[in-house]
């Protein structure tokens, strides 16, 4: 049995029977070194949904065993990665030419999860529901490009996927292309580097569904942007389908040139708001009964009132209960509910600088400590003075509370930090746009 067989084992037991089917059971162990473990997922996404959801069961199982190791998911196979290497080394053949037919089109696999049936629809997402079904009834000509943008966790690739999910079925003869932004633009770095953009070129403008996820993390990038343009030109002279997802408007979207922009507004825009309460109640429902799980009204109101604006957490808080619960052979009543998720804060508890900061350092994929830390990089200058003066606008705490709150920092790093960001909002209606959100989050 190796280190993550071990890991695995002590999953099962502690997760429900159908979630670790799903997602544990095809995964193994591919190398161990380093002090790193590369564990082999079936689909890209898996690594995503794991980290996402398990990340902190595998650390505590990593800590009770005292596994000291970076665990990596990949989908990856060894021999594929293999493979790659050899290719990457690979010595040009003289004299009779090889030639290697190499087929790009692989079906993409989606998450099952991800259909349109499984998405529930209310008033904040039905025009977004309403034209990506719209698309696969008619790709190419009734909306394109669709964009769809929202916050995080509110559905986004969720819908990409339903729609190619549709299409694959429906449309089986279509060429499907689905594809992060971020996969793109490393794809269009290898293919500079290698000299392959010819190849590069055949796989991206050859298709008749392109979707692309998460649009945004193109900002700055002027070389990917430029290969972008030409190939949303190529692709959509030819009508083929164009779907885009982002978290922001297309003329919110930093450094996006001029042209892109144009481009990305001649279809449709739609866009994807946090779901109302009763959405939330459907949705808690939706996703309970997929694991089987009976959940009482009672219980789905008051998780949902919990979370209010990112579905994903609300998923997450979901599957925390069903865990604690299943751990401790309990029944989901409101008192279990209450206590697993007292983490998430609500409108009756007292917010404290910890949950600020916890909050704030997720949203920045940091964790508490950076925030605490002596570390002035820019990087956690910013989130650590937003978190600052979030304790100040949402708590009655004073300065000097507030530094000590921050690893012992002094009350004057404390105050210029509200200040500036009391300036930055001023100045920036973006900016305060995304502090309200915290707010609201937080509150
Ligand atoms: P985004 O890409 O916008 O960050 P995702 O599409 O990854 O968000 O969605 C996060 C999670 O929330 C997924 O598990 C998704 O299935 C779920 N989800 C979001 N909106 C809905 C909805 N309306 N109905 C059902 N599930 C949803
Ligand atoms: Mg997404």
């Amino acid at each position: 049995m190796d280190i993550w067989d071990t890991i695995k084992q002590e999953l099962s037991n502690r997760i429900p029977a159908e979630s670790f089917n799903e997602w544990f059971a095809d995964t193994y162990q591919i190398s161990n070194e380093n002090g790193k473990i590369s564990v082999h997922v079936p689909e890209p996404y898996f690594s995503d949904f794991i980290t996402r959801y398990y990340n902190d069961f595998i650390k505590q199982i990593q800590d009770e065993l005292k596994i000291d190791m970076d665990l990596e998911f990949t989908s990856e196979t060894e021999q594929q990665a293999e493979n790659k290497v050899k290719e990457s080394n690979a010595v040009p053949v003289t004299g009779k030419t090889q030639i290697k037919k190499k087929s790009f089109f692989q079906k993409p696999r989606f998450n099952p999860n991800y259909t349109f049936s499984n998405f529930v629809v209310g008033p904040t997402n039905e025009l977004a529901y309403a034209t990506s079904m719209a698309v696969t009834e008619n790709p190419g000509y009734t909306y394109n490009p669709l964009f769809i943008y929202g916050g995080t966790g509110l559905g986004k690739t969720h819908l990409l996927h339903a729609i190619g999910h549709k299409l694959l079925i429906e449309q089986p003869e279509l060429k499907i292309l689905f594809l992060s932004a971020e996969k793109f633009m490393n794809d269009y770095i290898v293919a500079v580097r290698t000299k392959k953009m010819d190849e590069f070129r055949m796989k991206y403008r050859n298709c008749d569904i392109f979707l692309v996820d998460d649009i945004h993390t193109l900002a700055g990038k002027t070389g990917t942007q430029e290969e972008f343009f030409n190939t949303f030109n190529e692709l959509f002279d030819r009508q083929k389908q164009i779907v885009l997802s982002s978290d922001s408007l297309p003329k919110d979207i930093s450094r996006l040139e001029e042209r892109l922009m144009t481009r990305f507004s001649w279809g449709i825009i739609a866009d994807i708001q946090p779901p109302e309460l009763e959405v939330r109640i459907a949705i808690l429902q939706k996703k309970a009964e997929k694991q089987h799980i009976q959940l009482p009204n009672e219980i789905a109101l008051l998780i949902a009132k919990k979370v209010r604006k990112n579905v994903r957490e609300l998923e997450g808080a979901l599957n925390k209960v069903i865990a604690v619960a299943k751990l401790n052979d309990k029944k989901i009543t409101p008192a279990l509910v209450k206590k697993s998720l007292q983490v998430y804060s609500n409108d009756n508890e007292t917010i404290t600088p910890e949950m600020i900061i916890q909050y704030v350092s997720d949203f920045y994929k940091l964790t508490p400590n950076k925030l605490k830390e002596k570390n002035n990089a820019a990087s956690i200058v910013l989130p650590r003075q937003i978190a600052m003066f979030l304790c100040k606008t949402l708590t009655p705490l004073s300065y000097p509370q507030i530094g000590r709150a921050f690893g012992k920092k002094h009350h004057t790093t404390v105050l210029y930090a509200v200040e500036k960001i009391r300036k930055k909002i001023k100045d920036d209606p973006k900016f305060s746009r995304l502090i309200d959100s915290f707010k609201i989050s937080i509150k």
